[in-house]
């Protein structure tokens, strides 16, 4: 269901150079299309175009934007199914997942297309004393300048829309990487750009190697990098960015705490849970790694989860009844069974799973898991997930916060002065209530503090980043 060969899209147009990338299927590991790649020479012509255009796109009016992004919820969902078999093969993401994510790219457009007329300003009173009588001021939003956009493999399509739709909603020119072994996400997201009347040049998408990558981060005529991937490489890309504006969405170990007082609600928790830790093979920034359960209900907790996720499906994505599907790569297979044996030799228990038949990984549950293990203390990105015991709901705060990353935390619990709470104290960029920290819709701000990033996404606050304030001050004559 793939074309033989795609596209890079260099100023707009759909070029077919060097097709040289190959993208595999996931689940068979065979080769499933080429991909034109982009050298030094294309990126550099493509931000090129793109500080070129910004003057007309900053003139393209803000219904003729929404009109632009109106025209891709269109497209896109007459392209559905076709869009989720794509991911389905790119990125070995099972079906039903696949297709939650078009559904979740159309939402991100739409909200873009709302929100690209309604960029606006404020009148200020400047008065503040004596000195400013008779002045007036009021503020503006103007878009920042041509942007770089670098997306991650897990979720091709939405996250590129998450750069791309508000770049087009704030009337910023933009040139896109996207991830190497998932880019036909990001490249049917151009074909359906290019049917449209956006001005010459506006955007580029260009898969691309390591070398001609360092000009998205490094390039001075670019003003605001928007990475989202590893945090390893996100801190890097930012020390390299120069004086660009940097966004990083980054990654996480996120916690879920299930208090006493769910004793009677277990099945909806464990549903949830097992939902947040396992969907799309864990691959998720905001996947569930840590459960925090209370004492009281632990070891019904416990047994309940482990039955479920023995009962998981596990096979090819294209099944509709596969739930968890091949992970990446062998290599990171490879890599997370490796934290599990090591987390087992330090002393932690393994509850289900921990076997791994090349890309796919058995999901598995751990206990006692020692917190100077990686499995405990780094992003797992699989399906892992550890259990913990606590008595006290302020240690488990604690614990929740005895981490590097704080993207997301998820509570279960009926007391609304606990939630408060948790929202007061967990350092994280959001605090779900009676969900999993997993759980996202695509207007909310989203993002995270310490190791997980800087800046928010979330159609309306991306583009506050990708605007600047311009001021007028008007003196009364
Ligand atoms: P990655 O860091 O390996 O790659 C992300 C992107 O950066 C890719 O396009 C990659 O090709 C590019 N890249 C890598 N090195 C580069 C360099 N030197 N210069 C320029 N570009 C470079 O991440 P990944 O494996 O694709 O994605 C998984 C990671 O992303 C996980 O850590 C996950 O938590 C994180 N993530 C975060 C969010 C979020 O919104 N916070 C969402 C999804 C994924």
């Amino acid at each position: 269901m793939l074309n033989d060969t795609y596209p890079y899209y260099l100023a707009g147009k759909p070029v077919f150079a060097n097709t040289d990338l190959e993208v595999t299927d996931k689940f068979s590991g065979k080769v499933a299309t080429r991909v034109a790649l982009a050298d030094t020479q294309a990126i550099d012509a493509g931000i090129t175009a793109a500080v070129e255009s910004q003057a007309a796109m900053a003139a393209f009016a803000p219904y003729r934007r929404q009109q632009v992004l109106m025209h891709c919820v269109q497209r896109f969902t007459e392209r559905a199914e076709e869009m989720a078999i794509a991911l389905c093969i790119e990125a070995g993401k099972p079906i039903k997942d696949s297709r939650g994510e078009v559904s979740r790219l159309i939402d991100t457009f739409r909200v873009a297309a709302e929100e690209a007329v309604r960029i606006g300003g404020e009148v200020m009173n400047l008065e503040i004393s004596a000195r400013a009588k008779g002045y007036r001021g009021m503020w503006k939003r103007v878009p920042i300048g041509p942007c770089s956009l670098i997306a991650p493999f897990n979720f091709p399509l939405n996250l590129a829309a998450h750069k791309i739709a508000p770049a087009i909603a704030a009337g910023c020119t933009w040139v896109m990487k996207p991830a190497s072994r998932t880019p036909i996400g990001a490249l049917i997201i151009g074909e359906v750009l290019a049917e449209t009347d956006l001005p010459d040049g506006v955007f580029s998408i260009l898969p691309a190697h390591r070398d001609g990558a360092d000009l998205f981060t490094e390039d001075d005529r670019l003003k605001l990098l928007s990475f989202t991937g590893s945090p390893d490489v996100g801190w890097m890309l930012k020390a390299k960015a120069g004086r660009k504006k940097v966004v990083l969405e980054l990654g996480g170990n996120a916690a879920v705490i299930v208090d006493a007082d769910q004793k009677n609600n277990l099945d909806h928790v464990v549903e949830r849970v097992i939902f947040g830790a396992y969907y799309q093979s864990g691959q998720s920034c905001i996947g569930v790694q840590r459960v925090l359960v209370h004492a009281d209900i632990y070891d019904q907790f416990r047994d309940r989860f482990v039955a479920a996720v023995k009962a998981l499906k596990m096979g090819d994505p294209r099944k509709e009844e596969t739930f968890i599907g091949p992970m990446i790569s062998e290599s990171e297979a490879v890599r997370l069974e490796g934290w599990i044996d090591a987390a087992v030799t330090a002393g932690a228990h393994l509850l289900q799973g921990g076997s791994r038949d090349g890309t796919m990984l058995e999901p598995s549950v751990l206990e006692d898991v020692p917190t100077n293990v990686k499995l405990h203390a780094e992003e797992a990105f699989g399906p892992v997930a550890s259990l913990y015991r606590f008595d006290d709901f302020e240690d488990a705060l604690e614990q929740v916060n005895a981490s590097r990353f704080g993207l997301q935390a998820g509570i279960f619990s009926n007391d609304v002065h606990k939630a408060m709470r948790a929202w007061d104290v967990l350092e994280v960029g959001g605090v779900v209530i009676n969900d999993v920290p997993s759980w996202r819709v695509d207007n909310m701000p989203y993002g995270g503090v310490k190791d997980s990033g800087l800046g928010r996404e979330g159609v309306r606050f991306a583009i506050e980043d990708m605007t600047e304030i311009r001021l007028l001050v008007i003196r009364d004559p």
